[in-house]
């Protein structure tokens, strides 16, 4: 493999699975192509929803169940900055002896510690989420602010942010709800104000070669597909038919920031 063409990738994750929904066959394509793919979580997810039997070591599962994830996709390197997930109203507090909410730490802080993560790894490119967050959750959209921030103090020539395209996602979803029952924590009208207009979309990733992997790695985060009762959203999607699965999750979206030159 020649030097001059492996490039060092980024990617910035809220939450352990995250990596999975969004950009996993991007990491997987890349990383199989020869180029170098990191990931950073920035939380520990264990504010997530899992069945209750797993919720009092549900870090520590999450760590695992993203380190599979991780190997299932070809990672290098996996950085977890450690704190608290926020949860989805951004108000979870402090444990006693537990990490720093995501959304309660500083930006400039948290901006710096990726920076330099960004700097030893000689960054070509940086890859991050739409400022809206993709739907909102509160550690998904300070992810974004602290990743723009940080390549900015790093220096970082590319800054993609990975998104979906709204009009086809809502269209998509108004289909699939007349023949299909969401479970209850899956608000479809919640994506009119989601992601990005398919107009500002400038990448489109083929992943359809890799699927299997994204597959074997949404599936690696076991916890998330459970719950006491009800039906979860990851759960859903494994359960998908590999047809439609490789339709609707086969492709990947990317917005590439204008660089600032200022
Ligand atoms: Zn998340």
């Amino acid at each position: 493999m020649p030097m001059t063409s492996a490039r060092t990738l980024v990617f910035v994750h809220a939450h352990p699975d995250d990596e999975a929904l969004l950009t996993a066959g991007t990491m997987a394509r890349a990383a199989r192509e020869g180029q170098r793919v990191v990931l950073v979580v920035a939380t520990d997810g264990a504010a997530g929803l899992a069945a209750s039997h797993l919720t009092d070591d549900l870090a520590q599962i999450r760590a695992a169940e993203l380190d599979e994830s991780a190997r299932i996709l070809g990672v290098a390197r996996t950085i977890r900055l450690g704190y608290a997930d926020s949860g989805l109203h951004g108000d979870e507090q402090q444990q006693a002896d537990g990490p720093l909410p995501l959304c309660q730490a500083p930006v400039e802080e948290v901006a710096q510690e990726l920076a330099q993560i960004l700097r030893d790894e000689l960054a070509d490119a940086l890859i991050t989420y739409d400022p809206n967050g993709g739907y909102g959750h509160p550690d998904h959209i300070r992810v974004h602010q602290v990743s723009i921030r940080a390549a900015e103090l790093a220096n970082t020539p590319q800054v993609f942010e990975a998104t979906a395209p709204r009009d086809l996602i809502v269209k998509a979803l108004k289909l699939v709800s007349t023949f299909y029952t969401f479970p209850p924590e899956f608000d479809p009208t919640s994506f009119e104000r989601a992601f990005r207009a398919r107009s500002e979309i400038t990448h489109r990733v083929n992943v359809r070669d890799v699927i299997d992997q994204k597959r074997a790695s949404m599936r690696a985060h076991s916890s998330q597909a459970t719950a006491d009762s009800g039906d979860r959203t990851l759960a859903a999607f494994l359960r998908i038919p590999k047809p439609v699965f490789t339709y609707v999750f086969g492709t990947e979206y990317y917005l590439l920031r204008p660089a600032s030159n200022d």
